[in-house]
C-alpha cells in the first residue's frame, strides 16, 4: 500500500492522508461568482479538484464533494466595499441578477461536460440558503463575536488570537500599517456577516434579517452550506490561492467561533493561471473562456492535458505554444491508444499501476504520472510487452487524467464531392431497386478507396482500410 500524501497549507506541510471517518471523504471546494462566464484560470483550480477527487477514489474512499453557487454577496473589494459584483453584472448585461446568475451558471455547468469535470454531488446556491446564513450569523452574535456599523454586520476578529493562522497573517503589521481602508470597521481584518440594502433604493436581491433588510457577506455561505451538506469538521476544503489569506481564513473564523472546529482536516489550494505573467482575472476585462477556445478549434481536453503537465501547487503561464503542445501531447495519447488492439481480456499491468499511484499518491504529482502514462505506451523496459495489458493499464491510468481516452473516436475523413455523387446515384439506384447498377457502383466507390455502409436513414462513408 502506497500512502496518499496531501500537502495541507494550514499545517504548512505534506500529511498521510485519512477519512475522518470509514471510507467516505467530505470534500468542500468553493465554486464560481456567477456574474460573468469562468475564465481558464478559474477552471485550472476545477480541474485540480477534479483530478483530487479521482484520486481518492483511485484509493478507494467515496467522495461526498459540494461546490457552492456563489450568487450574491460577492463585493468587487475582498475588504468588503464595493459594489454587489451580481448587481453590477446584471447593469453590464441590461438583464436582472437573477437572470445573469442562472445564465452564469448554466454556462458553468456546460464548461464542465466540456472539460470532463465530473459534477459535484451538491452545487447548492447562497440564494437557496439564507435562512442557514441567518441562524449562523445570529449564533455568532449571541456568541459575542460580532458588531454593527452603519452598513451592516461585522466578525470581530479581535475575538480570535489565532485568527489569519492559515495565512500566517501579520496581524500587528496591518494594525500598524493600517494600508486597509477601514472604514467603520474596528480592525482592518474584521469583515461583514451582513450588509444593509441602501436606505434610500431596494437592492435586486435582499432579505429581511434580525438586522434589517440585506444581503449575507461572502463568507458566510460558505461557512453556513457547508456545514449543512458535511458538517462543521470535515475532510478536505479547496480553493484557488487567492481564497488564502481572506475567504478561508474567515471561513474559518467563522466556524471555530461557533462550533470550536477549524471546518476542515486539510486545506488545499490551487495556483493560479497566468496570462502574460499577471493573474487571469475576471475583474481584469480581458479574459479567455472555455468557449473561445473552441472557436479557436481547440479541443477543450487539450486545456486539460496542460493542466496536468504542471504541479497544482506552481503557477503556470498559459502561451498559444503551451497549448499547442498540449494539442500535440494529446492526438499522440490518443492515437497511441487507439493504435492498441481493443477487447482483449488482459489484466492492466500491476507493476506500472503501482508506479502510477506512487505519482498520484505523492500529493497528486500528474506530470510524472503522465510520464509514466507515456513509458508505458512505449512499451519501454517491458518484455515481450503485452499490448493489451498497456491499453487496459492506459484506460485505467485515464480513470485519474480524465482525458476520456477510450471514448475518443478519429475525425472521419470527409469524402470529396466526386465521392459523394457516386454515393448518391447509388443510393438512388437502390431506391429504385436496380440493384445491378447499385452494385456496380459499389464496386466503382471500392476501386476508388470508398466503402459504403447503408443505414436505416441512409449511409456513411468510410475510407477502405488498405487489404
Ligand atoms: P470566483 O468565480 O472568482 O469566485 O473563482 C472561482 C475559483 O477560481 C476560486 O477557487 C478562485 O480561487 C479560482 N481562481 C480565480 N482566478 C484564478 C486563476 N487565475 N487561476 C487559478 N484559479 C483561479
Ligand atoms: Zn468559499
Amino acid at each position: 500500500m502506497i500512502p496518499l500524501r496531501l500537502y495541507d497549507n494550514y499545517s504548512r506541510s505534506l500529511r498521510e492522508f485519512a477519512p475522518l471517518q470509514g471510507t467516505d471523504v467530505g470534500l468542500y471546494t468553493c465554486g464560481p461568482t456567477v456574474y460573468d462566464y469562468q475564465h481558464i484560470g478559474n477552471y485550472r483550480t476545477f480541474l485540480f479538484e477534479d483530478t483530487l477527487k479521482r484520486v481518492l477514489r483511485w484509493n478507494g474512499y467515496r467522495v461526498r464533494h459540494v461546490m457552492n453557487i456563489t450568487d450574491v454577496g460577492h463585493l468587487t473589494s475582498d475588504a468588503d466595499t464595493g459594489e454587489d459584483k451580481m448587481e453590477k453584472g446584471a447593469r453590464r448585461t441590461g438583464r436582472t441578477a437573477w437572470e445573469i446568475a442562472a445564465l452564469y451558471t448554466q454556462a458553468f455547468e456546460s464548461d464542465l461536460a466540456a472539460l470532463n469535470i465530473e459534477r459535484p454531488d451538491i452545487l447548492p446556491r447562497a440564494t437557496d440558503h439564507i435562512p442557514e446564513q441567518i441562524a449562523f450569523i445570529a449564533d455568532l452574535e449571541r456568541r459575542g463575536y460580532t458588531y454593527r456599523t452603519g452598513d451592516g454586520v461585522y466578525f470581530d476578529t479581535s475575538r480570535q488570537a489565532d485568527y489569519g493562522y492559515l495565512a500566517r497573517l501579520d496581524r500587528q503589521g496591518l494594525e500598524a500599517g493600517k494600508r486597509v481602508d477601514v472604514g467603520d470597521k474596528r480592525n482592518p481584518t474584521d469583515f461583514a456577516l451582513w450588509k444593509f440594502s441602501p436606505p434610500d433604493s431596494a437592492r435586486q436581491m435582499e432579505w429581511d434579517s434580525p438586522w434589517g433588510k440585506g444581503f449575507p457577506g461572502w463568507h458566510i455561505e460558505c461557512s453556513a452550506m457547508a456545514e449543512k451538506y458535511l458538517g462543521d469538521w470535515f475532510d478536505i476544503h479547496c480553493g484557488g490561492e487567492d481564497h488564502i489569506p481572506v475567504h478561508h481564513t474567515n471561513e474559518i473564523a467563522q466556524t471555530e467561533a461557533r462550533s470550536g472546529t477549524r471546518l476542515a482536516n486539510f486545506w488545499m489550494h490551487g495556483y493560479f493561471l497566468l496570462a502574460n505573467d499577471a493573474k487571469m482575472a475576471k475583474s481584469a476585462g480581458e479574459f479567455l473562456r472555455v468557449g473561445a477556445l473552441a472557436e479557436r478549434g481547440y479541443d477543450p481536453l487539450a486545456f486539460r492535458y496542460l493542466c496536468l503537465t504542471s504541479h497544482y501547487r506552481t503557477q503556470l503561464n498559459f502561451t498559444w505554444d503551451a497549448l499547442d503542445a498540449a494539442v500535440t501531447g494529446l492526438a499522440r495519447l490518443r492515437s497511441g491508444f487507439h493504435a492498441l488492439p481493443a477487447g482483449s481480456s488482459a489484466d492492466p499491468d500491476p507493476a506500472l499501476i503501482e508506479r502510477f499511484t506512487a505519482c498520484i499518491n505523492d500529493d497528486l504529482n500528474l506530470p510524472r504520472a503522465l510520464a509514466v502514462a507515456w513509458e508505458t505506451l512505449r512499451g519501454d523496459g517491458a518484455e515481450g510487452a503485452n499490448v493489451g495489458a498497456t491499453r487496459a493499464t492506459l484506460a485505467r491510468f485515464d480513470q485519474v487524467f480524465g482525458l476520456g481516452l477510450a471514448t475518443w473516436q478519429p475525425e472521419l475523413p470527409e469524402a470529396p464531392p466526386a465521392i459523394e455523387a457516386l454515393a448518391a446515384a447509388r443510393a438512388a439506384a437502390r431506391r429504385a431497386r436496380d440493384w445491378k447498377e447499385a452494385d456496380r457502383l459499389r464496386a466503382e466507390l471500392a476501386e476508388q478507396g470508398w466503402e459504403v455502409e447503408d443505414k436505416p436513414d441512409g449511409y456513411a462513408l468510410k475510407r477502405r482500410s488498405p487489404s
